[in-house]
Formats: C-alpha cells, structure tokens, sequence
C-alpha cells in the first residue's frame, strides 16, 4: 500500500466522520458529540495531507499554508469564542463566505497553472463552476454580514430597473462562462469572477433583514458545492465528500427553514419580507390606543405557582435577555412545587436554527422538557399557563386567521388555546417580521413588561413566596 493510498484511507475515515457528525447534530442531545467529532475528522484529513510527499516537497508552499493557518487560527478561534448567540448568524456568514473564497481562489490558481496547456473543456468547467459559485458565496455573504452586523441597513435595497441589471449580469456571466470554456482565457476568467463578485452582491441587496439567515445557509451550500468544484479540479475526494455534504445540508436546512417560516424559497428569497410593518400598525409603539392588561410579578407567580400546567415558550427575546438560566430556575421551581413544565419550541424562534435549543443546553434543561412544536401543540388547550418568553412572530395567531398577513400559513405554537397567556416583554414593540399580534391584546393575555431575566427573576421571587 502506497502511502497515498494510506492516506486516501484516512480521508474515507474522515468522510464516515463527517457523515455521522450530521446525524449527531440534527438532534440536541448528541449535538456537542457530532460537533467535536467533526472538528477531529477535520483535523485528521488537514494533519495527514501534511503528509503526502506532493505537500511535503514545495517547502515554500508548505511555510506559506502553515502561515495562512497560524494566522486563520488567531483571527477566528478567539472571534468563535467570543461571539455572542445572537450575532452567530452573522459569525457563519463571514466564515463561510471566506470559504466560498478560498473554494474559487483554489480554482484560479489551478486555471493559472493549466491555461497555456489548453485544459480539457471539463477541465475549464469545473473551474468556472467554482469561481462563479465561490465569488457569489463570498461577496453575497460578506453583504449578510454587512446586513445583520448593522453596518448597513438591513432592509432589503430596491432600485429602478433592478430585476433587468440582475439579468443583464447574469446573461453577462453566461457570455463570459461560455467564451472561457472555449478558449481557456485567464483574462476572461478573471473577468467572470469579477461579474460573478457583483452578482453575489447584487443578488443579496434587496433581501431583508428576517430572511437574512434563510440566505445565509443557501450561500452555505453554495459554499459547499464551490469546494465540491474544487475538489473536482484538485483531484481530491474529500474535497469533493465534504463539499457535497455541505452543499445538501445547507439545502435542505435552507428548505427547512424557509417552511418553518411558512413561506416559499422564492418568496423568501424575490419579496422584501424583512421590511414589512403594517401601515397603520399601532403594535410598534406609534399612537397605540388600544389597551393591554398589565400584570405584577406578583399576581403572575400566583397564577404561575397554582396551576396544574405550565407551558413556557421562548423566543429571541429570552436570547437577548440570556435569561436561560433564571427560566430554568423558575421552571425547575414550578416543578418541585408539582407544576407540570415543558417548554415548546418553534423551529424559527429565535434568529438561528436550534437557537432556543443551544440556549437552553446551556442552561442543562433536560432534554425531556423541550418540545418541538408538533408535540407541543396537542397539549397547549390543556396548559393553564402560556408563559411567553420574549417571542412574538413564532406566536403570533395572524399565521392562522389573517390572509394576507406576511407570516399567514406559517406555522405557530399555539399558545392562544392555553387558558391564561403571559407574556415577558419589554414594550409594544412587535417581532422580526414587524407586525402587530392581537394574541396581545386579547382578555386572556397579561403582559409583564421588562427585560426577561429581571422578570423571570421577579417571577422566581414571587413563586418562592406564594
Ligand atoms: P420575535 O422576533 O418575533 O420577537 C421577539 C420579541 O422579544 C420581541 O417582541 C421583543 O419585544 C422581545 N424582546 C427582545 N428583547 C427582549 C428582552 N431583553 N427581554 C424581553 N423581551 C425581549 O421572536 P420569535 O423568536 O418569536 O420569532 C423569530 C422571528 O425571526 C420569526 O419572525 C422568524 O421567522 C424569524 N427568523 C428566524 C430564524 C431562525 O432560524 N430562528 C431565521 C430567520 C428569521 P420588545 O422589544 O418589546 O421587548
């Protein structure tokens, strides 16, 4: 055995990794596992490529890489590390787009080096696929980054003539592609990669800020199928395995979450869903009239320490506050007393995939007591408490009632059929999608105003005294 073969044996190994990392992560409890169990594949098929004489035998190309890596580990662990939950989708953006880079960078390189040969047309075809899908992945994410980080406006941009400029670069992009296929030119190239940097640009502006982390995990698996290309071209099949893995999961996560949102991948990706607030809305705190019922932590403990069924229901708001661990507290007090607890989780709450779930792991909740909204639901009539922890849209009845609605037909925790609703928020202010929810106003709803760990804090109190 060759020790080339050795080691196409150790990316297999890898690749099996890779795979079963996915199983483990589409599930909360063996997430940390599949986690770990992907960074030590990764480590695995990057420390023995060091080891293949190729590698070994450019020095220069060896310092360089070992350079690039010193530098990447410097710059992104202590960013991972201190990135807070809420700015992760903007965290993922950025990783991934300079991974779309690297994807169409490797692709370049290779194209320089093999142009004057006159490359196979395959050759030049894998090439421009990952240049094209790699460009677009890096300057689209480096726009959602530009979105959600708040240094530029995250609604969507609109223009005259937009849809025609889109199809004008985009026919451009196809002139191009075909005319580098035939003639293996590196100017022309250089030129689709350019065009291809504006289209990723140009493709992101007009999607608003809700949608924005619907996009970014379409421009991960574009990222994933740029490196697949470069797999291809650098004849490396875990390259081309990983890549492929990246590029499925990203969409069907995309596709997940576009129908979690109830909503179409067109939809989500052509309308400027992000921007809606409803004309007239008075929920966003302009020249509100109608009036809510305003509880005290009191009042709310005693119903809380009282009832038979307690459902809590967090949203974005409990990731802001970081008040996981005070609704833990409580949650875990409601219990002793012989309350029955679960929380019920939406797959959109919060701005991430899994959000509500990873908080609450921090807070070691028991599996057990989350719910998914399909198990949730059946049993939120026979809840005596809807306790709502800063979420609103994921609650929001106007999914079910209000054709038209923005969010009509998506899917909600049905926290209007629990017998008392309690919600912890801090004003009248609506929820991502920008839209007024009558859930609020309705007689059986009592609203705690204030940020949620205070409140649940105050919560915690007032249950310990009832
Ligand atoms: P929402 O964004 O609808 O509402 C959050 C609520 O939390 C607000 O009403 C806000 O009210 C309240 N809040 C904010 N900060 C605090 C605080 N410190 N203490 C107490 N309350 C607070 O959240 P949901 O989780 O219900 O819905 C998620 C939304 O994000 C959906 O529209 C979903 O489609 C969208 N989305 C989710 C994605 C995902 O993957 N999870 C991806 C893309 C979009 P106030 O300001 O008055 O306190």
């Amino acid at each position: 055995m060759t020790l080339n073969t050795g080691i196409d044996l150790v990316y297999l190994l890898a690749a099996i990794g890779f795979i079963l990392a996915l199983k483990g992560l589409s599930s909360p409890r063996y997430a940390r596992n599949g986690n770990l169990l992907a960074a030590a594949a990764a480590a695995l098929a990057v420390g023995f490529t060091f080891a293949r004489p190729e590698v070994r035998a450019h020095t220069l190309n060896l310092v360089l890489t070992l350079v690039a890596m010193v530098l990447g580990s410097a710059i992104a662990v202590p960013a991972a590390r201190r990135v807070k939950m809420t700015a992760m989708p903007q965290m993922v953006a950025i990783f991934n787009g300079v991974g779309g880079g690297a994807a169409a960078l490797i692709s370049v390189v290779v194209f320089v080096i093999e142009a004057p040969g006159q490359p196979a047309v395959y050759r030049i075809g894998e090439v421009l696929f990952g240049v094209l899908v790699g460009c677009v992945s890096l300057s689209g994410s480096a726009i959602a980054f530009a979105k959600l980080q708040e240094l530029m406006t995250g609604r969507p941009v609109t223009y005259p003539g937009q849809q025609v400029i889109n199809a004008l670069v985009g026919a451009a992009i196809l002139v191009l592609a075909v005319s580098t296929l035939l003639t293996a030119s590196v100017p022309l190239l250089a030129a689709t990669a350019v065009l291809s940097l504006a289209l990723g640009v140009i493709f992101v502006l007009p999607i608003g800020g809700a949608d924005v982390p619907v996009l970014i995990s379409l421009l991960n698996s574009f990222t994933g199928l740029a490196v697949a290309a470069s797999g291809f071209t650098l004849n490396n099949n875990l390259l081309i395995i990983a890549g492929t893995l990246v590029g499925a999961s990203g969409v069907l996560l995309t596709r997940m979450m576009s129908k979690a949102m109830g909503r179409s991948l067109g939809n989500v990706l052509f309308s400027a869903f992000g921007s809606v607030v409803t004309a007239g809305s008075g929920a966003d705190g302009t020249g509100e009239t109608r009036s809510v019922r305003s509880g005290t932590p009191d009042d709310i403990g005693v119903l809380l320490a009282y009832s038979r069924k307690v459902v809590i229901v967090p949203g974005y708001g409990l990731a802001v506050a970081q008040a996981q661990h005070t609704a833990r507290e409580l949650a875990d007090l409601l219990m002793e007393r012989g309350v029955e607890v679960f929380y019920a989780i939406h797959p959109v709450a919060g701005r991430m995939p899994g959000h509500m779930n990873v908080l609450l792991a921090e807070a070691n909740v028991p599996y057990d007591e989350l719910k998914e909204m399909d198990e949730a639901n059946p049993e939120m009539a026979t809840a005596d408490v809807a306790l709502i922890v800063g979420a609103n849209d994921t609650v929001n009845p106007a999914a079910k009632s209000t054709p038209g609605s923005p969010i009509y037909g998506m899917p909600i925790i049905n926290a209007d059929e629990a017998e008392h609703v309690v919600f912890l928020k801090r004003s009248m202010r609506p929820g991502f999608a920008g839209i007024d929810n009558e859930l609020l106003f309705d007689e059986k709803t009592t609203l705690l105003f204030g940020d949620a760990k205070d409140t649940l804090g105050k919560l915690v109190s007032a249950v310990q005294d009832a």
